[in-house]
């Protein structure tokens, strides 16, 4: 993103999204990711959201449906939403890999580091003021550090992502928490604290003139991206 579209409209930032879309459709930058998924899984919600949620990578349920956080962990998610009033509509999902990886193995750094300008061009284009790290993965990813989940669920830090400063707010994630009365518990409290750092606004931004200007993504092949192209302008809508 160019320092000038930091000031982009909601609507020039929605149809740049849905050109990264279009470009994530048909990405090839992990074989067997590729070679193994069923659908990519973008992310979803409002593309000019305050609050984005960024989980771990999809699971059978998404990679079948093409949506993030569709099976039990996702229905834990939306009845914490409801809880604070919010629904899913009103946010955006992603996770730190757009694809299922086979098995649901860990993902593997390589494919972290693969999906990361992905992630970023999300992050930098809906411009939300609060990211909530849903778990180990996106915590560590984010932070850019190995420090746990367990130390750091409910405390905010400001964070600077590509071009966005964001207030992370780190929480367990919803499919732990299934399992585990006393995390649930922990969830709702630091789910609870949303709406008071939501009202806080978006965190100082970085001056333009030192916002990087990002490596350009990978281009796909000219065929398939016209054909990601189309699917993408018949669906978008439907995804945010
Ligand atoms: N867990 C995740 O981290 N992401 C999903 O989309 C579903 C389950």
């Amino acid at each position: 993103m160019s320092s000038e579209q930091v000031g982009a409209t909601a609507a020039e930032r929605r149809q740049a999204l849905t050109e990264v879309l279009a470009q994530a459709r048909s990405c090839v930058r992990c074989a067997e990711l590729a070679a193994t998924r069923k659908t990519v899984v973008f992310g979803a919600g409002n593309a000019d959201a305050d609050l984005m949620f960024i989980g771990e990578a999809p699971g059978a349920s998404e990679d079948e449906q093409g949506l993030p956080f569709v099976g039990r962990a996702g229905q834990l998610l939306n009845t914490l939403l409801e809880e604070i009033g919010l629904s899913r509509s009103e946010v955006f999902i992603a996770n730190t890999l757009m694809c299922r990886p086979p098995g649901n193995r860990d993902p593997q750094p390589l494919e972290l580091d693969n999906c990361h300008e992905y992630l970023l061009r999300k992050v930098e284009l809906i411009q939300p003021n609060i990211i909530c790290s849903l778990g180990n993965f996106s915590t560590k990813l984010l932070r850019g550090d190995p420090t746990g989940i367990t130390r750091l669920h409910g405390q905010p830090e400001v964070i600077v992502l590509g071009a966005r400063a964001v207030r992370l707010y780190p929480i367990y994630h919803p499919a732990a928490a299934l399992y585990t009365p006393r995390m649930l518990d922990t969830l709702r409290e630091d789910f609870q604290r949303l709406p008071e750092l939501l009202a806080l606004g978006p965190p100082d931004q970085p001056s333009p003139e030192r916002v990087p200007e990002p490596e350009p993504a990978a281009e796909p092949e000219a065929g398939a991206e016209q054909a990601a192209h189309a699917g993408a302008e018949a669906d978008q809508l439907g995804l945010f």
